[in-house]
């Protein structure tokens, strides 16, 4: 225990000779003492300025001992401070109605100045000890959580990894199932992204998925709307609660966004800038159909949206009276 770090020392005690000799006797071993000289004024220092332990008389004018005891370990702000009642009372009694009020430790008058000593000291090392462990469980929280968020996150896009995806997408699957309200999945891929990283370079090429990636995160505005890194170059948005007229405007959304970003192309065949393709499936999920296969018909949307020379949203819409059978094929071109 470091002195210099250890706060004042509060001696309550309606007596002055008591007061006058204590205070010596814990400023001679090194502490910072102040005093009080009944319960009201104590409990105002307290509020004003947290002491480190607080020795407290029992019989004193006004209210006593075990009440100011009482308030103070009433209050959330102070309720932790550890009281040591000084009392000329040696009954049993007194002792237990004491440490019931709240407080740590009692010493009996006449004392022994040594003892007053060990006992302060022993109850400020267990403040002490406390407070440390208390610091590291919050330190050991806040790691967790770090490590938590970035298992969740892709290490290159900083958008949520492919874990993360499969996890949140079949908890909504399931979910929507159970409310019968519609699931929308969005597959979005980097248009002619090979020669982009042939001309350009990998960190070039790296450094764009960035840019795209962090631009479809901030287009998608719902709270449960989830991007995620699928793969490679590849992107897929969940859109709880969407059908598939609000997907095609979040695929609007997202491609001016991506080509409002001119990040420049200059071996696209089809763009001057990067360009994306969408593929959108959409449905109301039900208990006897996977998950996967929302997926695997958003996959053949963006083959379809590729199929029609890229730069192209395709959607796949299942009515929620059809089993399996996609409803309707769209095909929209953004016309850059
Ligand atoms: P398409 O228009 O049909 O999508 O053609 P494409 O060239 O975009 O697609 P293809 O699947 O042939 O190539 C994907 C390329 O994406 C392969 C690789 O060069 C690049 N790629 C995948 N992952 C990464 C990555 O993490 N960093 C970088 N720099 N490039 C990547
Ligand atoms: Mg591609
Ligand atoms: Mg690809």
């Amino acid at each position: 225990m470091n002195m210099q770090e250890i706060g004042a020392i509060l001696i309550v005690d309606d007596n002055p000779t008591n007061l006058s000799v204590l205070s010596q006797t814990l400023k001679s071993a090194g502490f910072k003492v102040r005093v009080a000289m009944d319960g009201e004024s104590a409990i105002e220092q307290v509020r004003e300025e947290l002491p480190e332990l607080i020795l407290l008389d029992v019989q004193m004018p006004g209210i006593d001992g075990f009440e100011t005891c009482s308030r103070i370990k009433a209050d959330p702000l102070t309720s932790e401070l550890p009281i040591i009642f000084i009392t000329a009372k040696a009954d049993v009694e007194s002792k237990i109605q004491g440490l019931s009020a709240g407080a740590v430790d009692y010493v009996t008058k006449p004392f022994q100045y040594e003892e007053v000593l060990a006992r302060v000291r022993v109850h400020l090392q267990l403040r002490f000890l406390t407070r440390k462990v208390q610091e590291q469980a919050v330190a050991l929280q806040q790691a967790n959580h770090e490590l938590q968020r970035l298992a969740h996150l892709d290490g290159l896009t900083q958008v949520a990894n492919r874990r993360q995806f499969d996890r949140y997408f079949a908890q909504e699957w399931w979910r929507l199932a159970r409310e019968q309200q519609p699931l929308s999945l969005i597959l979005c891929d980097i248009d002619y992204f090979k020669t982009y990283n042939d001309y350009y370079g990998h960190q070039a090429g790296d450094a764009c998925l960035r840019q795209v990636a962090q631009m479809l995160n901030q287009t998608v505005r719902r709270p449960a709307d989830l991007v995620a890194r699928y793969g490679g170059e590849e992107f897929a948005i969940v859109l709880p609660n969407t059908p598939a007229e609000g997907a095609v405007r979040v695929c609007q959304m997202l491609q001016s966004a991506i080509s409002n970003l001119e990040i420049v192309h200059g071996r696209s065949p089809i763009s001057p800038y990067v360009t994306v393709s969408l593929g959108v499936s959409s449905r109301v999920p039900t208990h006897d159909v996977e998950a996967a296969s929302l997926i695997a018909v958003a996959d053949r949307a963006l083959y379809a949206a590729k199929a029609q020379g890229r730069n192209h949203y395709c959607v796949e819409a299942f009515p929620s009276e059809m089993a399996c059978e996609p409803s309707k094929l769209l095909v929209k071109n953004m016309g850059i």
